[in-house]
């Protein structure tokens, strides 16, 4: 049994990530206590599939004990190193050199962090740093894309484009802009993917104009599959289309791979579905399976040769005392072996069935679309589909979608626009793919 004391400690002291502070403490805590594979058990005893792998994360899946051995080894043998005086641990260097060796083509050079939003800022200082470094220090301005997410470090929220994460904390900055989604289910000029691509292609180039031309602007980021914002799916040819933008316009790209690398899409990055070379990318979550914090940039030769002869001699001041963790670092050699060892084949397998799995709730008179790749996927509730009318939210608050689901025995993300978000771990069987979407039905009848 869940002892009321800890939900009142919970309520008294513990801020929630995200979160209504008062809904919270409303509501209470739910205390989850183990977990084994893609089941996780909460503190009452309710076992449920993770539908969601924690906050999209847990890649692998829970239980690992070779995971944990990796740990407890690597804390019994150096618990900590730091990459500053010259200094490093071996499974950094090891872990730098595997995602190196992994990455899309030329992207050699890994700066690790903590997690992905300080990683999105890393990348800020590094692509002022390289701008100023060849001369273009007026190269100052940022674009990203509407219903994107990027972190809510205070850089990163602004570059983030969901309002809740702006509202009462003064971003974005004045050099961060948005262009509209290619939301192709939404898009105003039709879901056809020529005219989702040409209107993107569109949008970035006159968002470039109005900022005074490509002499103005550094960066573009965009993330493979738009994930906090309902798991947006761009038309096959879209990341290519805006990659080649903006090398055309000598913008630099940044492919934001927090979510969607390490298997989540398919393969261990999504720009591999494309064959694109972004000239930074940003990871976190999937990098260790969630088991213990590390996020990594990282940079195209092109870009590390830049900022690194800029500052030929000097000192670039950027770090972190637990930049390249080797706790972590460890933690991640073993996760990526377990990927490749059948993890990545059965996320395909498991990929493929739960996408067949959610298409055949499309014909729910609650369901408007089910997209998806991989194991990412999403199904968007509208109460009108021939109009595409969005549930209200006031009326069906995603907290009573997320509840049902929890009372079937399923966690599933439930966003605010009436968007359920479905990242099992990719070793999920065929039997708990087969249950979350049986789960997700039962709470979609329970909701019409
Ligand atoms: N970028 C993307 C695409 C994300 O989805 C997230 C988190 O969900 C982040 C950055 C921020 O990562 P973190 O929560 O590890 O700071």
């Amino acid at each position: 049994m869940l002892s009321n004391s800890l939900i009142e400690l919970d309520r008294a002291h513990w801020v929630h990530p995200v979160a209504s502070y008062r809904g919270h403490e409303k509501a209470g805590v739910r205390v989850l206590r183990s977990a084994k594979g893609a089941t996780v058990t909460d503190a009452t005893g309710r076992q449920l599939i993770d539908g969601f792998a924690g906050l999209w994360c847990v890649n692998a899946g829970y239980g690992h004990d070779s995971i944990v051995e990796a740990a407890a080894n690597q804390m019994r043998e150096l618990p900590y190193a730091t990459g500053y005086f010259g200094l490093g641990s071996e499974p950094a260097i090891r872990l730098a050199a595997a995602l190196a060796e992994r990455a899309p083509g030329d992207l050699d050079h890994v700066y690790f962090t903590l997690g992905g939003s300080d990683a999105i800022d890393s990348t800020v200082r590094f692509i002022r740093y390289y701008q100023q470094a060849r001369g273009k220090p007026q190269k100052d301005q940022f674009i990203s894309i509407e219903q994107g997410y990027h972190g809510s470090s205070t850089v990163g929220a602004g570059l983030t484009a969901l309002p809740v994460f702006h509202a009462g904390f003064g971003v974005p900055y004045d050099w961060q802009h948005k262009i509209p989604s290619h939301y192709t289910y939404r898009n105003p000029a039709g879901s056809e993917p020529a005219a989702v691509i040409a209107a993107s292609l569109a949008a970035l180039r006159a968002k470039v104009d109005a900022l005074g031309g490509p002499e103005r602007v550094a960066a573009f980021y965009c993330e493979p599959i738009q994930g906090s914002g309902g798991v947006l799916v761009p038309p096959p040819g879209w990341i290519k289309a805006m990659r080649d933008l903006c090398r055309e316009l000598d913008i630099l790209f940044v492919a934001d791979e927090v979510i969607t690398g390490f298997g989540r899409t398919g393969p261990l990055f999504a720009c591999e579905d494309e064959g694109i070379i972004p000239d930074l990318m940003t990871t976190a979550k999937g990098l260790t399976a969630g088991y213990v914090p590390m996020g990594a940039v990282l940079m195209s030769s092109n870009v590390y040769n830049v900022i690194a002869d800029g500052a030929g001699a000097a000192t670039i001041g950027h770090g972190y005392t637990y930049s390249a963790h080797p706790v972590s670092a460890a933690v991640g050699l073993e996760v990526l072996r377990l990927y490749e060892g059948g993890l990545l084949d059965n996320g395909r397998k498991a990929g493929r069935r739960l996408m067949e799995g959610l298409r055949s709730l499309a014909d729910h008179p609650l369901v408007g679309e089910v997209r998806g790749r991989g194991m990412l996927a999403a199904v968007e509730l509208v109460i009108d589909k021939a109009r595409k009318t969005p549930l209200p939210a006031a009326s069906l608050p995603a907290q009573r979608i997320f509840d049902r689901a929890w009372n079937n025995g399923l966690i599933i993300r439930a966003f605010g626009n009436g968007v359920l978000g479905f990242a099992p771990p990719l070793c999920c069987t065929e039997a708990e793919i087969d249950a979350i979407v049986e789960r997700t039905r039962a709470t979609l009848d329970e909701t019409l």
